[in-house]
C-alpha cells in the first residue's frame, strides 16, 4: 500500500484529510514531530509547496501539504498567510479581526486553501487552490468547526461556518474545493482512475 506523509503534526488535520481520501487504498502518516518547517512563502501555494517538498526530501517519501487562511478585503487581505499567527488563541484571533473591522461597512472575506503533492525527491507534482467567499459577521455565532469559523458567514446559507455540519462544511469550504480539484489528478497519478 502506498504511504503519504502529511506535512502536519496536527492529528485533527490528519483525521479531516482521511475523510477526503476515503475509498482509496493508501496510508496517510503524520510527519515526524522533530521536523519543523518554517512557512516563509509569500502565498498559500508557496507555503504548501515548501512544506510538501521539505517533508518529502527529509523522509524520502511522497508528501502532501496544505496551507490555508482567511483573507479579509478591508484589511488588505490580512490575516492571510499569517492566519494561524494572528493571536495566541482562536478567541484572540477572532477578537482581533472584529476589532480591526469595527465600523467597516465592507465585510467581504474569503477562505483560501492550497494543497501540494511532492515526490520523494522533493519535486512538486500537483498543486491546487480552493476558495470560499463569504463575509465577516459582527459577533461570533455557532459552536462547530475551529479557528475563524464562528465569524465567517455564508450569505447564501445565512449560516456561519461554525453553524454548518461537518459534511456541509466539506461541501462548500475552501479545503473541500481544493480537494475536489486535487483528487482527480491524484487518482490519475496513483490509481489509474
Ligand atoms: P494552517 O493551514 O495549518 O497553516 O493554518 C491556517 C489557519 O487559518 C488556522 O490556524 C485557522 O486559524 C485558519 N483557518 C484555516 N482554515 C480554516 C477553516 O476552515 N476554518 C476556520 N479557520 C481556518
Amino acid at each position: 500500500m502506498q504511504s503519504f506523509i502529511l506535512a502536519t503534526g496536527n492529528p485533527g488535520k490528519l483525521e479531516e484529510m482521511q475523510t477526503y481520501f476515503t475509498g482509496l487504498d493508501l496510508e496517510l502518516l503524520l510527519k515526524p514531530p522533530e521536523l519543523e518547517i518554517e512557512e516563509t512563502g509569500e502565498t498559500f501555494v508557496d507555503n504548501a509547496c515548501l512544506k510538501a517538498s521539505e517533508v518529502a526530501k527529509a523522509t524520502g517519501e511522497w508528501a502532501i501539504a496544505d496551507d490555508s487562511g482567511l483573507a479579509i478585503d478591508a484589511l488588505g487581505g490580512a490575516p492571510g498567510i499569517y492566519s494561524a499567527r494572528y493571536g495566541n488563541s482562536d478567541r484572540d484571533r477572532i477578537e482581533r479581526v472584529l476589532r480591526e473591522l469595527d465600523g467597516s461597512p465592507n465585510r467581504r472575506a474569503k477562505f483560501v486553501c492550497a494543497i501540494a503533492l511532492a515526490s520523494p525527491s522533493g519535486e512538486i507534482v500537483i498543486t491546487t487552490e480552493g476558495i470560499c467567499p463569504g463575509e465577516i459577521i459582527q459577533a461570533p455565532r455557532g459552536t462547530g468547526g475551529f479557528g475563524y469559523d464562528p465569524i465567517f458567514y455564508l450569505p447564501q446559507h445565512q449560516l456561519t461556518f461554525a453553524e454548518l455540519t461537518p459534511e456541509m462544511k466539506h461541501q462548500v469550504s475552501h479545503r473541500g474545493e481544493a480537494f475536489k480539484l486535487f483528487l482527480p489528478k491524484f487518482r490519475a497519478l496513483f490509481f489509474n482512475q
